[in-house]
């Protein structure tokens, strides 16, 4: 009874991983993509007194005017990316969600949208469970696993209707520069293609980095649909809170999908993230917890038998290679786990280029991240 395209699509390699993980004693996991902070006491306390105050009702299709002009202020202030508040911005749940409308209210069958890999395991599985044909463009550890505009041009076929790119990127932590932008837009331009833009971990960037979001650059303003959200930088995961941007008819269609399948986002989660943005400086701190923590690790990984990483420039993974060791992603990361009790994600679950890679998140306590990389060592050191 199970559709053929659901059936053919595998389970998530996460997935299985954590269910190894929850089987195993004494684990430092270093595996979850989550913030290890608390919401901020500000957001909490509006979710309280939306409770409070009954906002408990289904809200516009779209999501709740208040909040669509403080994202589509948010947008223009930060990110030099015009919108009207009443029909170019949907509030969803989360990322996940806008990333599947986006990709179902354009999509044909048989239309090919190119990613670049590593990358979110959601990707490929939600451009294929539209019915679509994800195209996946390899980046590399030497130029900081930044997609090369040119690898994206040659993957272009009549049947690209979309580019999707993720900027900082999970599971590599590489930011794109402006120019790399520049030169993704030009492509887009030439070959009248949409562009979607993951920009979840735009505050979580390191290193005198800057985030732009493709959406503000020359003629891209019609062609780019922006998402975001509040998961990651707002640590708010659970309040499945995130937004999508873009031009009038495709955020319309976007909506029409939302409107049969979820209604609304959660109201309370909507009245509670209405403050998100008038507290800037709790974003910061955890910002600056995440880089003080990004170094530890990284200059741990870095001091390991046969490990090496590249300092990633944004998001909280760090993504060494672990080719020297001889085992490949998916025997590492489960040795590693039975010997050491450390918890990493085997690379390859991103994409074919991950093979020889790990991810490790850092949002883990500093005390957890130490003992980790003193496992490390011990079991790598085993090995010898
Ligand atoms: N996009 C990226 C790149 C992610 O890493 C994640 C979660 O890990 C998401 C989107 C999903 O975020 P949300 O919680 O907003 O659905």
């Amino acid at each position: 009874m199970i559709s053929k395209r659901v059936r053919d699509f595998p389970f998530s390699g996460i997935r299985e991983f954590f269910e190894l993980v929850q089987k195993a004693e004494d684990v430092i996991s270093l595996g979850v993509g989550e913030p290890d902070f608390p919401t901020p006491e500000h957001i909490k306390d509006a979710g309280i007194r939306a409770i409070e105050n009954n906002h408990t009702s289904y809200t516009s299709n779209y999501g709740l005017p208040e909040l669509r002009e403080s994202i589509a202020a948010k947008l223009r202030e930060q990110n030099n990316v015009e919108v009207d508040p009443e029909t170019e911005v949907l509030i969803t749940s989360g990322v996940s969600e806008a990333l599947d409308l986006a990709l179902r209210a354009i999509i044909n069958p048989g239309d090919e949208v190119i990613i670049h890999e590593p990358s979110y395991v959601s990707y490929r599985a939600s451009i294929w469970f539209s019915g679509g044909s994800p195209v996946e463009v390899s980046t590399r550890e030497d130029n900081g696993f930044r997609v090369q505009p040119e690898d994206l041009r040659d993957a272009i076929s009549d049947k690209t209707k979309a580019l999707l790119i993720a900027s900082p990127n999970n599971p590599t932590g590489s930011v794109l520069r402006r120019r790399d932008l520049e030169e993704i837009s030009d492509i887009a331009v030439e070959n009248d293609l949409l562009v979607l833009s993951d920009e979840i971990y735009e505050y979580m960037i390191y290193d005198k980095e800057k985030h732009y979001s493709i959406g503000s650059l020359n003629g891209m303003g019609d062609r780019t649909i922006t998402l975001n959200g509040y998961s990651k930088a707002f640590s708010c995961t659970g309040w499945r809170m995130g937004y999508a941007a873009g031009r009038k008819d495709y955020i319309e269609s976007m909506m029409k999908i939302h409107q049969y399948t979820m209604l609304c986002a959660p109201s309370i989660a909507q009245y509670a993230l209405l403050t998100a943005f008038e507290h800037m400086d709790s974003v910061e701190r955890m910002v600056r917890s995440y880089d003080t923590r990004r170094r530890l690790l990284v200059d741990g990984l870095n001091s390991l038998p046969d490990v090496s990483c590249i300092k990633p420039k944004g998001a909280f993974y760090a993504f060494p290679n672990i080719t020297k060791t001889g085992f490949s992603s998916r025997e590492f990361a489960e040795k590693l786990l039975a010997d050491a009790g450390v918890a990493v994600v085997p690379g390859d679950t991103f994409g074919a280029s991950g093979e020889g890679y790990v991810r490790c998140c850092y949002a883990a306590s500093r005390e957890d991240l130490s003992e980790a990389l003193e496992r490390m060592d011990s079991f790598l050191t085993k090995q010898k």
